[in-house]
């Protein structure tokens, strides 16, 4: 089991609320990762569920208990860290064995277990050895072994594929979604890569300025932004947003801004207002019979199978993401069109989704 629930958690360090009253239940055998920019408190919340940062006002259950006041070493937890924090005097399989000696477990029991993690996590090979001797990826495992062998209610992990290059991180990225599911285990990892989140998580909790700004499965939250900020922290572009005026034209309802006019297939009469217009960059079409957009490229970016044109739509920056070749050319005007279905709306004050 490994079910946990965090209710109002705040986190105050002097005049930074480091966490703002987030609550969250995590359901056992979730992947959830918890994402954020820099500086968002996403460490040190998961630091607060793993007991390592006692929080200021709140609440945290694993399985129904009550562990807000529980020593770290209580709460059947384990953390995987950044730096990994391997001893560098121990061999590997010391280094997976350390939590059971430290609980002085029976020789036996400790050894079936080393040699089961070792398996699993492919380091058989490997037992030997010292960590200075081992790769990044390598490291990444024994530490990760170090937190299978406890066999804990839960796995708290802290960007534990930073350290390690682009082509690794890919292929780790793999493995621990691989492993998760073998385990069935609940995994709580942060990350600020909105790729690692969105490709291994079951659920992401989006944190902002301390705030959870929006939990979902990573289509609900890439598909329904809750707010701007979400809309504008994942996509890569992000979602374009456009001030505008949502008013009735005839039976119609439409968003309009110097060089935007966009049915938004809604009939009826609306009293105009002000919004935040969001469209993603690849549901803007060009060379469309029906332009909504009027603009002009200002450049084009070539990655391969997909192309990016960053165009001026009144004074806004716009991005259009399509296959290649986009056939547009820096300082030729372009009409783009969008579905109805496609566009989003937020309030121009509070960010929060419209629609
Ligand atoms: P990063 O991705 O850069 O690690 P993060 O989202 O994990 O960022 P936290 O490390 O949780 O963010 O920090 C949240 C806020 O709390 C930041 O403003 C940070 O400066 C502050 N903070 C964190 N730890 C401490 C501390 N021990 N003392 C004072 N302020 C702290």
């Amino acid at each position: 089991m490994g079910q946990i629930r965090i209710r109002g958690a705040t986190k105050r360090f002097g005049a930074v609320t480091a966490v703002d009253g987030v609550s969250i239940d995590i359901a056992d055998g979730e992947f959830l990762v918890l994402l954020g920019p820099s500086g968002c408190g996403k460490s040190t919340l998961l630091r607060a569920i793993a007991g390592l940062a006692q929080l200021d006002a709140g609440a945290l259950e694993l399985d129904g208990r009550d562990i807000t006041h529980v020593p770290p070493r209580d709460r059947d937890l384990a953390m995987v860290f950044q730096s990994y924090a391997l001893y560098p005097h121990l061999s590997v399989e010391r280094n997976i064995g350390f939590p059971l000696r430290a609980r002085r477990r029976p020789r036996k029991e400790i050894d079936r277990k080393v040699a089961d993690v070792a398996t699993t996590l492919e380091l058989t090979e490997l037992l030997r050895r010292r960590p200075r001797e081992l790769s990044g990826g390598q490291r990444q495992r024994v530490a990760l072994g170090r937190a299978l062998v406890r066999d804990p209610g839960a796995f708290l992990m802290d960007e534990p594929l930073s350290n390690l290059d682009a082509k690794l991180r890919a292929s780790t990225r793999y493995e621990l979604v691989e492993l998760h599911r073998r385990l069935r285990g609940t995994f709580v990892y942060v990350t600020h890569d909105q790729v690692e989140a969105m490709t291994m998580a079951t659920r992401i909790a989006i944190l902002n300025a301390g705030r959870l700004e929006q939990v979902g499965t990573p289509a609900e939250v890439y598909d329904e932004p809750a707010s701007t900020f979400v809309a504008g922290f994942l996509g890569s572009p992000p979602m374009n947003l456009v001030r505008a005026k949502v008013s009735s034209r005839g039976p119609m309802v439409f968003a309009t801004a110097p060089d935007i006019d966009v049915a938004l297939g809604l009939p009826g009469q609306v009293p105009e207002t002000e919004v935040v217009l969001g469209i993603r960059p690849e549901h803007l079409r060009t060379h469309d019979a029906r332009p909504g957009i009027e603009g002009v490229v200002r450049l084009v970016e070539n990655l391969g199978a997909e192309e990016i044109a960053h165009c001026d739509v009144g004074p806004a920056r716009v991005a259009v993401r399509g296959p290649r070749p986009l056939r547009l050319s820096p300082g030729e005007p372009v009409k783009l069109s969008v579905e109805p279905d496609h566009l989003h709306l937020f309030h121009p004050d509070t960010g929060r989704r419209l629609r």
